[in-house]
């Protein structure tokens, strides 16, 4: 049994506005191990956003309890939190996130910078290789289309060596060809050992996945296996070539 990097139990989460309190989260129970691809899908409004906060310890929970590969994060203070969210989490996000007027070797370098590395360059260049943007690391996001300012956030979200990979709508903003592209290279990273947690509403994109998480009303209402998960680099393969402007 390999070990969990993701226990929750009886989760839950209250918003209170005014005298109305929202049950966004009404006790969910997720285990997921070291090296698992799981997709969290659900309609608009059913707790998803809510869940991957307190999972990337960007927010408590209500009740219930939350271990962090091990350690019990459901009650930690900000800066504690802040610690373990740089220590064990590297971010994606839909629109990429990346500082403007910086180079992408300087975006990816930001996450070692505030963990307080030394051999920053160094380790940020090796990240931008890995994510195949070795040739662009002296560009600036506006010099770089968006499938290439999505490698720079991955870059960045791996260059900590985290245990954990969480994407929110990471291919929202993506063309299919470039989707493909992005989900081939998380399939890689997994591939390569990094548990990944991406919240998409896209049926396809969550089908690369090894397991789909669906969430309704605040609680888990289906957990299954995707037998064969689409693998993006044969669809790519398959595909036409890109259009050359
Ligand atoms: P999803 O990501 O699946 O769309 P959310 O987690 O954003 O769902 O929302 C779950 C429920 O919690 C919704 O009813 C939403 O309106 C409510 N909610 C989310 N965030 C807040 C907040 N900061 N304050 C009040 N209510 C919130």
């Amino acid at each position: 049994m390999k070990k969990a990097v993701i226990d929750t139990r009886g989760l839950t989460k209250e918003y209170v506005m005014g005298t109305n309190v929202v049950r966004a989260l009404r006790g969910v129970d997720i285990t997921i191990a070291e090296g698992e691809f799981v997709a969290i899908m659900g309609p608009s409004g059913s707790g998803k956003s809510t869940f991957m906060n307190l999972i990337g310890c960007l927010d408590r929970p209500s009740g219930g309890e939350y271990f962090l590969d091990g350690n019990e994060v459901s009650r930690m203070g900000d800066n504690d939190l802040a610690a373990v969210r740089n220590r064990f989490i590297g971010f994606v996000f839909q629109t990429f996130n990346l500082l403007p007027r910086t180079t992408a070797l300087k975006n990816v370098e930001l996450p070692l910078l505030y963990a307080g590395v030394k051999d920053r360059s160094e380790r940020a260049s090796k990240a931008l290789e890995r994510v195949g943007l070795g040739q662009r690391m002296d560009h600036k996001p506006n010099e770089l289309s968006g499938g290439q300012q999505q490698r720079v956030a991955i870059a960045r979200a791996i260059v900590t060596d985290p245990v954990l990979i969480l994407g929110d709508e990471p291919t929202g903003n993506l063309d299919t060809r470039t989707s493909y592209e992005i989900m081939a290279l998380f399939q890689e990273l997994n591939a390569q050992g990094k548990t990944v947690i991406l919240v998409t509403h896209e049926e396809d994109i969550a089908r690369h996945c090894q397991r789909i998480i669906r969430f309704r009303d605040g609680r888990v209402v289906k957990d299954e296996v995707v037998e064969s998960p689409t693998n993006a680099a044969s669809v790519l393969a398959s595909l036409p070539p890109p259009e050359v402007a």
